[in-house]
């Protein structure tokens, strides 16, 4: 038990962002949200990548994405981290409404140390990761040397891949 407790993990976190909230631009939600990831207790935020806007995904009508990656450090087991961030959705005003909807805030775990587990909460590494621009850019920022837990793909092949898709650094 002391030894669970006692067990660090690096961790990759995605921050996205499309929708104004409160009077704050999708960029400073995304800002806000790495303070408050430096409020979790059991979590030490090591690096944050450069911000990007992207191009919603799948392509909609929504205004563009704001989206960075924070590396950290985490005593948490992989739930209650999950469930931090989820909190942290909520305070910055996430409504949970239909899949892709746009959001004011969304923070999603990509990797925890190469974990590879597929529960109804929680899909590590995420599923959708490795297809995406807007996680590999600000992902390679932070760690360059990231290869896929599950397939071994390095990064610079998963982004030569991803090669078509609309995304510019932004800050
Ligand atoms: P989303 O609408 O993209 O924020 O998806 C949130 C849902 O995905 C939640 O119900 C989570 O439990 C679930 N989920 C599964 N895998 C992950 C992950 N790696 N990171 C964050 N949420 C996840």
């Amino acid at each position: 038990m002391a030894e669970e407790r006692n067990h660090t993990r690096s961790v990759l976190i995605a921050i996205g962002a499309n929708l104004p909230q409160g009077g704050q631009s999708a960029l400073e939600s995304c800002e806000q949200a790495v303070q408050a990831l430096r409020h979790v207790p059991g979590l030490r935020v090591q690096a944050v990548s450069r911000w990007y806007e992207s191009a919603p995904m799948p392509p909609s009508g929504q205004p563009p994405y704001v989206n960075g990656v924070v590396l950290g450090v985490t005593s948490l087991p992989p739930l209650v981290l999950l469930d931090h961030l989820q909190d942290i959705e909520t305070q910055q005003g996430r409504v949970r409404s239909v899949p892709n909807a746009a959001r004011t805030l969304d923070l999603d775990i990509i990797d925890m140390d190469a974990l590879c587990q597929t529960a109804e909460r929680l899909v590590l590494p995420h599923p959708r990761a490795h297809e995406r621009a807007f996680v590999l850019y600000p992902l390679r920022d932070v760690q360059p040397g990231w290869v896929h837990p599950r397939t071994g793909q390095p990064l610079e092949q998963m982004l030569q891949a991803v090669e078509g898709q609309e995304i510019r650094v932004i800050g």
